[in-house]
């Protein structure tokens, strides 16, 4: 696949640019989450070539094949000198330090691309904070959160705009992996001296993914003496990990304590209007790619209510309709939904019990689960006892007879009565009104 769409990318960047920047990479292969893995031979060219054209490479690929979502582009092992003299660009704009062993930037990843929402302006406000550069106030700042929550992208955002700011200083960014690598690497060349001036010598230094080092001894060892030398030096260091620092196994007690010593800030799982928010941005993006291709209302809003909260399968999810709209030149509507999404959608459900919701209602209204399921018509059980068979209702595909068999063998009349006061309700009276969107909320969580 790669073979063919080169042709293509010749015949859109030119032959020159073609054999400069596109010849030279090779094709690593497809990566969990959609990512297309392309060697570079040095990090310079792959920086390079993700900010020119990085783009092009990932509309062409997700053409040919619908589940690319992002381009990656590795370092090869092999060493620059090899690199013929024509791929060596003539003069470089603001050049990233050539010798820093650092991961290429993503150029997405960026403050403006990024959409803040309710779980994530604390992690946000802190990079930003972070990124002007200035006197350093937290350090290290620690990100944290789950998977696909946005902390790489974070990393990224706060990389490019310290370079913007403040070009003089040196910023290197790369992976706990990659520290690891090197430092490896370095002990067995026997260039210890030689990693350990360059980490020491940068001004910021940001490692993602820092719960990688755990129970590797003598890569945590050299992590911490890293660390120290930069926070006596008053350099600042940003971490990210998938946990906050206590829930790290395996980490040596002085290193965890170190990662708390400055702020840490944590990704919450996405909510519905975050996930809306992610989708609309992305939606303009993919408009302006794919002029004429358009959205049906609901579309978004669908599937911000039934994707995880993973912003990566989200984003995949949209880069699939898109691509898939434009092959079959259709509009992109709940049927296109419906067959190009319906791996991702049966992936994603989470079947809410009958049980979560009697339990959590009861919880909620503090009664007896026996009380709300059982005989008493008092006001005090009775209305949440509607709440729960409103929810069953509304999250559970239950039908109505089911739902009244599930309290005390009720009838369906009772059931449907029930879910139409709180529709009412809901209408009327505030208090219960959010009540229930508390508890759905807490159910779809
Ligand atoms: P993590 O490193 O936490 O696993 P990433 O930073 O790689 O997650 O994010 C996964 C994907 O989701 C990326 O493509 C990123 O751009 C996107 N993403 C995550 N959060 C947001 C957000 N708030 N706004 C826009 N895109 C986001
Ligand atoms: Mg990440």
């Amino acid at each position: 696949q790669w073979g063919a769409l080169q042709d293509s990318l010749c015949k859109t960047v030119g032959e020159n640019n073609y054999k400069t920047w596109i010849a030279p990479l090779s094709f690593h292969g497809l990566e969990d989450g959609g990512v297309a893995v392309f060697g570079a031979p040095t990090n310079f060219f792959g920086t390079y070539v993700s900010q020119n054209y990085g783009d092009l490479l990932l509309s062409q690929l997700s053409k040919v094949n619908s589940s690319v979502c992002r381009v990656m582009f590795r370092t090869s092992t092999r060493p620059a000198a090899n690199v013929p003299a024509a791929v060596r660009p003539a003069a470089p704009a603001p050049t990233p330090r050539e010798d820093l062993p650092g991961a290429p930037l993503d150029q997405r990843f960026t403050f403006e691309t990024f959409v803040v929402g309710k779980p994530n302006e604390l992690a946000h406000a802190a990079s930003r904070r972070v990124a002007e550069g200035g006197v350093v106030t937290f350090n290290p700042l620690f990100l944290y959160g789950g998977v696909g929550l946005g902390k790489t992208h974070l990393m990224h955002a706060i990389a490019w705009e310290l370079r913007a700011r403040h070009p003089e200083k040196t910023v290197l960014y790369l992976s706990a992996e990659q520290f690891m690598y090197r430092f490896v690497q370095a002990l067995r060349e026997r260039k210890m001296i030689d990693f350990k001036e360059l980490f020491r010598s940068v001004d910021v230094l940001m490692v993602d993914d820092v719960q990688f080092i755990a129970g590797k001894d003598s890569t945590q060892e050299e992590f911490f003496h890293t660390f120290n030398a930069l926070v006596d030096q008053n350099k600042q260091i940003i971490i990210s990990a998938d946990r906050a620092p206590d829930e790290i196994k395996d980490l040596e007690n002085r290193i965890r304590s170190r990662l708390q010593s400055g702020l840490v800030v944590d990704l919450h799982p996405t909510d519905y209007e975050l996930r809306l928010g992610i989708l609309l941005s992305k939606a303009e993006m993919y408009r302006a790619q794919y002029p004429g291709l358009s959205i049906a209302d609901g579309v978004l809003e669908f599937l911000a209510h039934r994707i995880s909260t993973n912003v990566r399968v989200l984003e995949g999810a949209l880069t699939r309709l898109f691509a898939f709209a434009s092959l079959v030149g259709k509009p992109i509507d709940m049927d296109l939904v419906q067959d190009s999404l319906a791996d991702v959608l049966r992936a994603s459900e989470r079947k809410i019990s009958i049980d979560e919701i009697q339990r959590k209602v009861a919880e909620h209204y503090n009664i007896r689960l026996s009380d709300m399921i059982g005989p008493k018509r008092v006001r005090n059980f009775a209305r949440p006892r509607q709440v729960a068979m409103y929810l069953c209702k509304q999250l559970t595909s239950r039908s109505l007879p089911e739902i009244g068999r599930r309290f005390g063998g009720r009838d369906h009349t009772t059931v449907m009565h029930g879910v139409k006061r709180i529709e009412e309700l809901r209408l009327q009276d505030g208090q219960i009104d959010e009540d229930v969107e508390l508890l759905r909320r807490a159910l779809e969580a």
